[in-house]
């Protein structure tokens, strides 16, 4: 991988590699654009087999952050870090500190907070060493866990595809096919529950299949949830799970989830909508979590403003479904074209007013 090309090509700022041998530290800080404010996006705890795939990660997830806070009209730019390791298993205090550290040397222009593998407690350490942090526990202060917002979120975005699809918002009855069972999905099972939608879950992790068949929901394996005949497909676990192979396996209507990515190729978005399957772009209706921080910056935090911008993503979400209607386009492109629209033009007022 070329990276500078590839950060050239993409409009990344910034990547910080960061090492700490002696708390088996491997981390890296990646940051894409910091026009509307500055660079914020979670730190991914993950054991990547190869280093390149976590540089890969971290420039494509932060690339992601910058058009999800653009889309959902808040100050902020796009960034996100990645910690090789495991979380299960290699995740201490003093990786966690040093790694805090490494993000403090940033001043501000990195604000990391939760995601895959890193929890609120994990990110009480990380404040131990910085001020740079959001989405804290409300009992140390902070707007507290992300996934309850995100969840949120994306069953407003379900309901705005719904709405489009059946012609009603209501999901009561439709099954939904949740791929993952970790923080977001939970949440967003929750509300599902409550409006007696149909809910299947997989995931690769035995303690969360036991969660879920506690709370009564059906269970398949991971290899088997593209093949779910279902409303609703949700990919809540990583990334690039939409692609060449799994597209022509799965038998919904409308693909609406959580993780960041869910698009392996630009065509796989052309894919779902030449199969007649609506894509809710996943950086539109997964944008809970990271409004719920924003409105932890700079004010005291209200969850009443988080949750009201929050279910404003039903209306961004159906703002998509119109450009991608009138301009012919799919909606991963749609999205990207209203994100572009409010950096193009952001940057435009910085250059006319900063101009000697
Ligand atoms: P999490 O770690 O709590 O949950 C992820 C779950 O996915 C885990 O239970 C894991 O075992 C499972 N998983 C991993 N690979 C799998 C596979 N191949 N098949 C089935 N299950 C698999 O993480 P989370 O916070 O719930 O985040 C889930 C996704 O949502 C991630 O892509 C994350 O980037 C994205 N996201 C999270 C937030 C947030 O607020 N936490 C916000 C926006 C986007």
């Amino acid at each position: 991988m070329k990276i500078l090309d590839y950060m050239g090509s993409q409009g990344h700022e910034q990547l910080v590699v960061c090492a700490d041998p002696a708390v088996g530290l491997r981390a890296i800080i990646a940051i894409h654009d910091t026009t509307l404010g500055p660079a914020c996006g979670g730190t991914r705890i993950w054991p990547y087999s190869a280093e390149e795939d976590a540089v890969r990660d971290a420039l494509r997830l932060s690339r992601a952050m910058t058009y999800k806070a653009a889309a959902a009209d808040l100050p902020l730019g796009g960034g996100k870090a990645v910690i090789i390791a495991d979380s299960h298993t290699e995740k201490t205090e003093a990786l966690l500190r040093a790694y805090g550290s490494f993000v403090d040397t940033m001043g501000g222009r990195y604000l990391t907070t939760t995601d895959v593998g890193t929890t609120g407690r994990d990110l009480e350490y990380i404040r131990q060493e910085t001020a740079h942090v959001v989405g804290l526990p409300t009992t140390a202060g902070g707007s507290g866990d992300t996934s309850v917002m995100t969840g949120l979120g994306i069953y407003m975005g379900m309901k705005a595809c719904a709405n489009e699809v059946w012609g009603s918002d209501s999901l009561t009855g439709k099954k939904v096919a949740l791929q993952g069972f970790g923080k977001v999905a939970i949440y967003t099972a929750h509300h599902l529950m409550k409006e007696d939608a149909q809910v299947v879950v997989t995931d690769i992790y035995e303690g969360a299949l036991d969660r879920a068949r506690g709370l009564g929901l059906k269970v398949v394996a991971p290899e088997q949830i593209y093949d779910v005949d279902c409303d609703i497909f949700a990919p809540c676990a990583l990334g690039g799970v939409l692609n060449g192979k799994t597209i022509p396996r799965l038998k919904c209507r409308v693909v609406a989830g959580g993780a960041n990515n869910q698009l392996l190729a630009e065509d796989d978005g052309e894919e779902l909508s030449r199969r007649g399957i609506l894509y809710a772009p996943d950086y539109i209706i997964n944008a809970g979590g990271i409004i719920n921080v924003a409105m932890e910056i700079g004010t005291a935090y209200h969850s009443d403003r988080a949750r009201e911008k929050t279910e404003r993503i039903y209306e961004t979400m159906g703002r998509v479904i119109r450009i991608s209607t009138e301009e012919e386009v799919p909606t991963a492109r749609a999205a990207d074209r209203l994100a572009e629209e409010r950096l193009d033009s952001v940057r435009a007022i910085k250059r006319k007013y900063r101009s000697p």
